[in-house]
């Protein structure tokens, strides 16, 4: 008798534990049926790709950081290695919109730390006395103790005030769209405890850091088709995503959402929107912690209040299309970030069509802005011909472009990007003791929201479901699960 797993939720988490699970599964000659019900009508989550009039606009994700192995690996196996695309080193630069100008961040900075002197010495990004106060991070004595703080409290104590409004919040925090002061250091940037406990400085472990990426970059050759830091797909991230639906021998069940979940004598019922009802021996749920909550209330309160204290914040890309003509300056790095202290209303702009070839058509360049995030919500709120004035206005501002755009695409992620607070890995903790057994919790919410941790999230599930109903047969004697484990 083979046993049944629903996945809940067809993001990337969700589709990745399919597609590991399925494959375990074979692997261990486990007899499995999977189903996966995803809400909406397509799969993939936030991952949206769209191929418009010659542009390849994202309206989510738009690369992965190849650092984190899982996403260049699942692309690798699926089949998509000619399709895997770098980012166009030779313009790599990223700018910060300071004081009214665009300024270039200096050559050499991993984040916010400098790995070269000449170039950040020389610099405007940083004041004088900013850059004397980062270079106290060289003598100030490591923290001694495990415990978590915030993002703010660490670069404040290592680097200064100045690092943290000016790099650390926008280039950080900005990452995870959170406000720096509440961002759990452990469950975003542990390396760089690590790294303060191992050199006794972030510099110090920075400028290793740079030396070993170097060294390793050089034996691997710098060729065509070398991985960059951040890579993507010729046609965008929705290619990974008909990859893996494409590998899927699971039921899929598109366009209904799972309503309820109830206990039975030997597993799960989950009743779907339309009334049909799933029975499974496990449950996966790889829905928001909002939803999972709601879900799991008339199961267990007490796991359901927990879901619900992981906090989310909505935002919006706006994709704009310009005629390369039209634009007064070039568009010559990656983008630009801004400091909550300027008053813009935009979070980031990245320069699509310089991060990447291929994004835009001949003779055009793709902008994509960042709008919302925890202190402008309410920015999300506006329709799309009010975040189309409101993202052009801004970029007349700070980059001069006067011109109508020939391409507008507008995505809103509302409650999109949940929030790891100080104490998060604590919580997620408590959250995974707190699931009952047979029920898994993956994704997003958890342990990291990047592509990669995602997809790693979704194959450390897929294993432990598997190894959880062997255990179950073998205490029940199925002998097609005994046959596996000889
Ligand atoms: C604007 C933006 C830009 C980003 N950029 C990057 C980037 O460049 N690189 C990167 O690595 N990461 C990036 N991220 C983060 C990354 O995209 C996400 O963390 C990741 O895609 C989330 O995947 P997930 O499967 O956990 O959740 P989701 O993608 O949210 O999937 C959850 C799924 O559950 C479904 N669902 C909800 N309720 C139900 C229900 N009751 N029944 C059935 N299904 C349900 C939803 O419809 C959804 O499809 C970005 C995120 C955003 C919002």
């Amino acid at each position: 008798m083979s046993r049944h797993v629903v996945i809940v939720g067809g993001g990337i988490a969700g589709l990745a534990t399919a597609y590991y699970l399925q494959k375990i599964a074979a692997a261990d000659a486990v007899p499995l049926q999977i189903t996966l019900v995803e809400r909406d009508a397509r799969l993939g989550g936030k991952i949206v790709t769209a191929l418009e009039d010659g542009f390849v606009v994202e309206g989510g994700p738009d690369s992965f950081i190849t650092q984190k192995p899982w996403a260049l690996q699942l692309c690798r196996e699926l089949g998509l290695s000619d399709r895997l695309m770098g980012t166009n080193d030779a313009q790599r630069a990223v700018y910060i919109w300071r004081r009214g100008r665009l300024r270039k961040m200096p050559d050499g900075m991993l984040l916010v730390v400098p790995t070269r002197f000449l170039p950040f010495i020389t610099s405007d990004v940083i004041s004088w006395p900013g850059k004397l106060r980062m270079g106290l991070d060289l003598f100030i004595p490591p923290r001694q103790d495990d415990a978590d703080e915030s993002l703010a409290a660490f670069i404040r104590r290592r680097l200064g005030q100045e690092a943290l409004d000016v790099l650390a919040e926008p280039m950080m925090a900005g990452i995870h769209v959170s406000d720096a002061e509440r961002l759990s250091l452990l469950a975003t940037f542990p390396r760089y405890r690590d790294i303060e406990r191992k050199y006794g400085s972030l510099t110090r472990g920075m400028i290793a850091s740079r030396r070993a990426q170097a060294r390793a970059a050089s034996a691997s050759g710098n060729g065509h088709g070398r991985t960059t830091v951040f890579m993507t797909l010729r046609d965008g991230l929705q290619e990974l995503v008909s990859a893996i639906g494409g590998a899927l021998t699971a039921t899929l069940i598109t366009g209904r959402g799972v309503h309820a979940i109830a206990r039975t004598a030997v597993g799960y019922r989950l009743t779907l929107d339309d009334g049909r009802a799933l029975d499974a021996d496990a449950v996966v749920l790889a829905t928001p912690a909002y939803v999972s909550a709601a879900l799991l209330r008339p199961l267990k309160p007490e796991l359901a209040d927990r879901l619900e204290a992981i906090r989310y914040v909505s935002t919006a890309t706006v994709s704009l299309g310009f005629a390369a003509a039209d634009l007064a300056r070039p568009l010559n790095g990656f983008g630009f970030v801004v400091p909550r202290q300027e008053p813009t209303r935009l979070l980031a702009c990245t320069w699509t069509s310089t991060k990447f070839t291929h994004r835009a058509r001949p003779g055009a360049v793709l902008l994509r802005a960042f709008v919302g995030g925890p202190r402008r919500e309410d920015l999300v709120a506006l329709d799309d011909k009010a975040l189309i004035a409101l993202v052009r206005e801004e970029l007349a501002g700070i980059m001069g472009i006067s011109a109508t755009p020939i391409l507008a695409r507008v995505y809103r992620w509302p409650r999109g990007n949940p929030q790891y607070d100080v104490g998060h890995l604590e919580r997620v903790a408590q959250i995974e003791a707190l699931c009952p057994p047979g029920l898994y919790l993956t994704g997003s919410a958890y342990r990291g929201v990047g592509l990669p941790d995602c997809i790693q999230q979704g194959q450390a599930t897929a294993q432990q479901v598997v190894a959880a109903l062997k255990q179950v047969a073998l205490l029940t004697g199925h002998s097609e699960f005994r046959e596996s484990e000889r």
